[in-house]
């Protein structure tokens, strides 16, 4: 089994085997990019050790033969006493895990080699003896579990003693004694002496990494981002280079390009004189990057010339890691850089104007999350606002509003039409209404997967979550920040994408490729490279895409506006919202009913009413077509409150009016109360039990087509019936439909097609007999889902699925991202055989999925014919749709 790699023996595609730094140190090796030499040893390695407890057979040798191979190249032996070769033993896994496991430099120094290595650095002792003591510390903490302030204490009484305030201050005398020092505590905690055989401390070093895959604070992480716990990491030795020998060494950062806004230009930090642990530990400011040139123009210029040859091999931003060794430039670390929503658009398409990518890969550079992010609001920040916490991004958006510690307290503000932001340590289910009640949520506790966290991910409410500084007194009603006491009611702002907090109210507004997506802004004729970017990569993906976007809009605004954002058409039309409002009085009317006559004169009275919605939509969508649901909610959601119409009855009883009507209402509610009304009498069973009501609803939308057929516009209307679980209860609703379209259209003639959703489980199982009788089928994934888990979809969130999402059962609400394997098995099923009954069916998503970018390729690949999904998320929607067609 090969354990061992040299850097000359790897390449960039082998990430799984040598970790990204390990596999990135082989490729610009390779690219004969002038790397410190060295070896990888392979997260196989790790997994083995880490499953047995010991290095697997035949590590010892092969690290024994890489090493023999190291030294005749360098012409130094490790830990030669007279001229040393040193390592660093640095951690690398598969996915850039930063900070969170270990690193042990100067491997290879001991009592003989150090007067060695004095002599190499040109009789430079004080660094020399600087570099014994780092590795007695770094080994000793990371190592053997030495507590860390042990040393800093040490460190600052030697300082003391000398009167010092940097460690700059100490000389070479001082260095020695604190070596001494650093050795006492090394043994104390240990019960050895410090290791003074080279090879010891390299494997040491090597089994420390290991470990350090599993240490407490990589775990967090790595559950935090979703990093798989069984990948292991790989160990990377490296010889040393040393970017503290003077003012003509230093060590440094930088991008290939602004990984902030995605300009060209000179990106990075430099600093003389130091290694790089400085520069992160932040003793000492940098300079720019471009101050190299005046520093040391030779080794500047061959940077420059580095950085240009990798983007070019790598075709994407780098970023990158650099000693300057007496004027020699080493490179330690590179990859493909991180990056903002913003810059990902923008660099994506400088790389296809250098021609370095084609706009298929360009697709494959950005995704709709980076999409959503960008049509958040935002904050306008030109002035004088500061932050005065930042927490954790939990929930993306920019909310203002006016400051509350209590759920209850949130309700009562937001009653009163006051914007409120609800302050908590942490929230738990008890604090649900207040979180919807509030325009955001604020913790000074928890991270992205904490209560508040996800449930505002649900609610797509902004939160920002984990805002330690904050110190929260509930029972006082403030809390103080930055030496500020903040009240319940004062006004604060918070960006729940950056996770900063902000005093006072900041203006909020649209961002510009919203202000794109609604047309306000050419592309042809602005100059912003973002809006430039978005749209050439939106106008690619809408030539790729297979997958039609519609959106679900039940307004003419909604329709407009979604039209703009390019949808093309509608998936869902919800029909609920046209028995609100004033609308209630002529529910009530059917409801009470006592005859056919009443139940006819409410119904012949809505339907003027729908009928207008209808002609306003269509007129919208004129030439698309627009897929309008017969109504689906329990008839009850239309009427007051069970309890409040009690209230009220009693009351006014008491008053002795006359309370006939509210009577006969309360006694309404009463028969019609459910214990499971989403269970209940809803959708298609609410057509088959109440006379008349799917019949005007039929006759409104086909009177309306008729209507704007006969004024020009193109209507195509979709009839959806809801809630279907057999093939029999669409039968009975289409029979009827089909008599009244034929009517309504005898002198107009318009098409109106018929279909039914699927969202009941037993429907995705029968879909062969229900598409004998359904034109088109819509997946309704939010009730699927429902059904599917047993999951009631306006409570859970709340309630339990945060706990959820900490066991690991998924990592995703199902409810935002589908759950392929189990409720999209159902689609799969159903699409397969509905497709057998009827070659040709039209099928399609309405459910909160179909805007999910992931959900998106699974509805691709099981092969629908088109996604809708609300007006924000049909550029998400198309952007994805054009990715999983490339
Ligand atoms: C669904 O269930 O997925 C659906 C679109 O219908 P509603 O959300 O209105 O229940
Ligand atoms: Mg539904």
């Amino acid at each position: 089994h090969k354990y061992v790699y040299d850097f000359a023996e790897g390449n960039k595609d082998q990430k799984d085997l040598l970790g990204g730094k390990g596999a990135n140190l082989a490729e610009m090796t390779n690219l004969g990019l002038p790397v410190p030499p060295g070896f990888t040893i392979t997260t196989e390695a790790c997994k083995a050790y880490l499953a047995t407890g010991e290095e697997p057979a035949g590590l010892a040798g092969q690290i024994a033969a890489h090493l023999a191979a190291l030294e005749r190249a360098m012409g130094k032996r490790l830990g030669d006493p007279a001229d040393p070769l040193l390592v660093s033993v640095r951690s690398g896994a598969k996915f850039s895990m930063p900070g969170m496991m270990d690193t042990v430099l100067n491997v290879g120094l001991n009592d003989r080699s150090v007067v060695g290595l004095a002599a190499q650095a040109g009789g430079n002792e004080r660094f020399a003896w600087d570099s014994y003591r780092r590795l007695i510390q770094m080994f000793g903490k990371t190592v053997c579990d030495v507590p860390g302030e042990e040393f800093e204490h040490a460190l600052d009484d030697a300082k003391r003693a000398k009167g010092a305030t940097t460690d700059l201050d100490l000389d070479a005398d001082d260095l020695r004694g604190l070596v001494d020092a650093f050795k006492r505590i090394f043994s104390k905690h240990t019960g050895r002496e410090f290791p003074q055989e080279p090879r010891e401390q390299l494997d040491l070093a090597i089994r420390a990494v290991f470990e350090s895959w599993n240490a407490e604070r990589a775990v967090v992480y790595r559950r935090q981002e979703r990093i798989p716990a069984d990948l292991g990491t790989a160990v990377n030795v490296v010889t040393m280079v040393f970017g503290n020998l003077g003012p003509d060494s230093g060590t440094g950062v930088a991008f290939t390009r602004d990984p902030a806004s995605g300009l060209q230009g000179i990106y990075g930090d430099y600093l003389a004189n130091a290694q790089g642990e400085d520069v992160v530990a932040g003793i000492r400011n940098t300079v720019p990057l471009q101050e190299l040139e005046r520093i040391d123009k030779k080794s500047y210029d061959e940077l420059l010339g580095f950085m240009a040859r990798l983007e070019e091999h790598y075709k994407d931003l780098c970023d990158i890691e650099f000693t300057i060794e007496r004027g020699k430039l080493w490179m330690l670390q590179t990859r493909v850089g991180k990056r903002t929503a913003a810059a990902a658009f923008v660099i994506a398409g400088q790389l296809v104007d250098e021609g370095l990518i084609d706009l298929d890969e360009a697709l494959h550079r950005v995704n709709g999350a980076q999409l959503a992010q960008l049509m958040f609001p935002r904050f306008q920040l030109d002035h004088e606002f500061q932050p005065v916490a930042k927490g954790i991004g939990a929930s993306p958006g920019a909310a203002v509003g006016k400051v509350v510690f209590t759920s209850a307290r949130a309700v009562e503000l937001a009653a009163e039409g006051e914007p409120v932001i609800l302050v908590r340590r942490e929230t738990n289910p008890d604090d649900l209404n207040g979180m919807i009640a509030s325009k955001g949520i604020l913790t000074s506790r928890g991270g992205k997967t904490s209560h508040a966290a996800v449930v505002a991910r649900g609610m797509g409410k902004t939160c920002v979550s984990g805002a330690d500084e904050l110190d929260i007194n509930i029972p006082q009603r403030e809390f103080t920040v930055a030496g500020q006491t903040v009240n319940e009611g004062d006004v604060v702002s918070i960006d729940g994408t950056t996770g900063k907090v902000y005093l006072g109210e900041v203006p909020v507004m649209p961002s510009e490729v919203v202000q794109y997506f609604e047309g306000s802004l050419d592309p042809e004729h602005i100059d912003n490279p973002l809006v430039k970017a978005v749209h050439r990569i939106m106008t690619h993906a809408d030539a790729k895409r297979r997958l039609v976007v519609r959106t679900n809009a039940d307004t003419a605004a909604d329709a407009a506006r979604a039209r703009r954002f390019g949808a093309q058409g509608i998936g869902l039309c919800r029909t609920e919202h046209m028995f609100l409002g004033d609308r209630r009085e002529l529910v009530e009317r059917l409801i009470l009913a006592r005859d056919e006559t009443e139940r006819d004169n409410a119904l012949a009275a809505l339907l003027p009413l729908q009928r207008a919605d209808f002609v306003e939509i269509f007129r919208e969508m004129d030439g698309l077509p627009v897929t309008v649901r017969l109504i689906d909610p329990p008839l009850h959601e239309f009427l007051p409150p069970l309890e409040q119409l009690a209230v009220n009855v009693a009351v006014a009883q008491e008053r002795g009016e006359d309370v006939a009507k509210e009577e006969a209402l309360l006694a309404a509610v009463r028969r019609m109360h459910e214990q499971n009304p989403m269970l209940g009498l809803r959708g298609v069973r609410l057509g088959l039990v109440i006379p008349g009501l799917f019949a005007m609803q039929v006759r409104a939308i086909t009177e309306a087509a008729v209507e704007c057929a006969r004024n020009g516009v193109t209507p195509r209307p979709e009839i959806m019936v809801p809630l279907v679980g057999a093939v029999q209860e669409l039968e009975t609703v289409r029979a009827e439909a089909e008599r009244i379209i034929a009517e309504v259209t005898r002198e107009q003639p318009v098409e109106v097609l018929i279909g039914t959703m699927i969202e009941v489980p037993r429907a995705a199982l029968t879909a062969g007999q229900i598409a004998e009788a359904a034109q088109f089928f819509s997946f309704g994934t939010n009730d699927l889902t429902q059904m599917g888990w047993g999951f009631s979809r306006d409570d859970v969130e709340g309630a339990f699925f945060w706990r959820y999402l900490e066991l690991g059962i998924f990592g995703i609400s199902p409810f935002e991202s589908i759950d392929a394997e189990g409720v999209g098995r159902l689609v799969r099923i159903a699409t397969e055989e509905g497709r057998a009954a009827r070659p040709g069916l039209k099928l399609g998503v309405c459910g909160e999925h179909g805007g999910d970018p992931e959900s998106v390729h699974f509805f691709h690949e099981v092969g629908l014919d088109y996604v809708s999904c609300s007006p924000f998320r049909v550029p998400v929607a198309r952007l994805e749709a054009g990715r999983a067609g490339v």
